[in-house]
């Protein structure tokens, strides 16, 4: 431990606040100590003292804790210094940390660098490490509580039990195919292929259960489409419980992407209002329009917002992701030109993407809020009647069923592992069932699977990777 290089950090915030920490970890933290603090700290005591500068004088008092490794966060030796929170005292307080660690080659911290070193030290796996930043970023309460218990190891234990049943399943399989002659009854007496299926069913549950974390991490990326003065930005704001996007009567207002953070059941939503797609010969607007496209691309639903026709008659109930046709909607004459404008943007949806059909105003039109499946729904921004279908139809198409107890949070990384664990063991179920049971290539897939659920977790080597999840932590962590 000795030959790591030493690190400091303002650990805190930038800018001003109660209390400001500066974060210093390395192999042996006494010269520092003895330089800023001016005598010895007992460990895991906070003692409220005086940090010098190098002439002896007062940069600020605070309380200073040492927590020798490897009982510490990074399993290094660490020292916290808590001091006032401002900007211009937290610097200097940095830089005469450095200056006094100078000759044993102590540095400023890279981001993530602290977590980089508890997990290379043992004290988190790679999951736990995630979770930090993940805790660390959360936008909704529900994210940071499933941040915690992924933080606190329910995650990786739940990874883990699987890996050991993995193992044990392998540990068989192994031992059969050093005695070939067995192999042929060797499925029935173990009763591989059940242990086989029960990991399946636990890492199906597995997934399932990532894919909520994933959603609270990642949020649902929804995109708002429809005709100028539909309403595009007053369902964005009755959805967000604010006045986010500006209103206005004058078709072509909404210029560019808003993106508004907006909670539904602790899942945040990620909203994104766009420029009225309309033909103009405005610069700005077509740039806005550009992006527009751009957005409904990447959106994991597309919401399509209609006018509501007086009389309550659906312009029509196209199933999901076929292009609507409102030409039969029976709209007065004056609407000809939106219809067709409905027409062409439904005709330009991507398919494949879930696509909700939301008829606004039906205060104006008339009629109850209402679903129709998953598929359409009516409503009212501006009254708000129908918004909470709305929110539910939303959280059901992306597959949202509730965050219970054992939620943790997960992410991209996590699931692309997890399904390719499912891909490997569903080749070696294929395996197992072929008529001369290739017992080499059965094995070989469970090794596989095993590799990928490591992935997780971090055990494995690829420092690439490790580079990638820690630099995009923030500075002190
Ligand atoms: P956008 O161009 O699609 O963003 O449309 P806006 O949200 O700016 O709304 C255009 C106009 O329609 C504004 O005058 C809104 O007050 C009005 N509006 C929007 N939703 C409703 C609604 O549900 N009922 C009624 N009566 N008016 C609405």
């Amino acid at each position: 431990m000795d030959d790591v290089e030493p690190i400091a950090a303002i650990a805190t915030a930038p800018g001003r606040g109660g209390i400001g920490v500066v974060r210093v970890s390395g192999g042996d933290l006494s010269a520092v100590i003895d330089a800023v603090c001016g005598r010895r700290l007992s460990a895991r005591h906070a003692t409220y003292l005086p940090f010098l500068d190098a002439d002896g004088e007062v940069i600020d008092r605070g309380v200073a804790i040492h927590f020798p490794g490897p009982q510490s966060y990074t399993g290094e030796d660490v020292l916290e210094l808590q001091g006032h929170g401002g900007p211009v005292v937290m610097q200097l307080l940095l830089a005469r940390v450095l200056e006094a660690g100078r000759a044993m080659g102590l540095r400023l911290a890279q981001p993530g660098e602290f977590t980089q070193r508890a997990f290379l030290n043992d004290k988190l796996d790679l999951a736990q490490a995630e979770a930090v930043a993940d805790l660390i970023d959360a936008g909704t309460a529900q994210a940071a509580r499933s941040a915690t218990r992924s933080l606190s190891g329910v995650f990786s234990q739940a990874v883990h039990a699987i890996v050991e049943a993995l193992i044990q399943l392998r540990m068989l399989v192994e031992a059969t195919l050093d005695f070939p002659e067995e192999e042929i009854d060797f499925l029935q007496r173990a009763d591989a292929l059940g242990q086989l299926q029960a990991i399946r069913a636990r890492l199906a549950r597995l997934l399932d259960d990532a894919r909520q974390g994933a959603l609270l991490r990642e949020g649902l990326h929804v995109v708002l489409v429809g005709a100028p003065n539909v309403g595009k930005s007053s369902l964005l704001n009755a959805l967000a419980g604010a006045e986010v996007a500006i209103v206005t009567a004058v078709a072509g207002t909404t210029r560019d992407r808003i993106t508004q953070p907006i909670q539904i059941d602790g899942v945040p939503l990620v909203v994104v209002d766009t420029a009225g797609l309309r033909e103009t010969g405005d610069e700005v607007e077509r740039i806005g329009i550009e992006r527009t496209w751009q957005e409904v691309g990447r959106a994991d639903v597309i919401v399509h917002l209609l006018e509501a026709t007086p009389g309550g008659a659906a312009p029509d109930t196209a199933a999901p992701g076929t292009a609507a046709d409102r030409s039969d909607s029976g709209s007065p004459a004056a609407d000809a030109p939106v219809a067709a404008l409905d027409a062409d943007i439904a005709a330009r949806l991507p398919v494949g993407r879930p696509i909700l059909r939301v008829f606004n105003k039906i205060d104006l039109a008339g009629i109850a809020p209402r679903t129709d499946a998953d598929r359409a729904v009516w409503l009212s921004a501006t009254t708000g009647a129908g918004i909470d279908l709305l929110r539910a139809t939303l959280l059901r198409l992306a597959g949202w069923h509730g965050a219970g107890e054992g939620t943790f949070i997960a992410r991209e990384r996590h699931l692309v592992a997890l399904r390719a664990a499912t891909a490997h063991l569903a080749e070696a179920h294929r395996h197992a069932m072929e008529q001369a049971q290739a017992l080499d290539l059965f094995a070989e897939e469970l090794r596989l699977a095993q590799e990928r659920l490591n992935e997780i977790t971090g055990e494995f080597g690829a420092d690439d990777l490790l580079g990638v999840i820690f630099s995009r932590f923030c500075i002190g962590k």
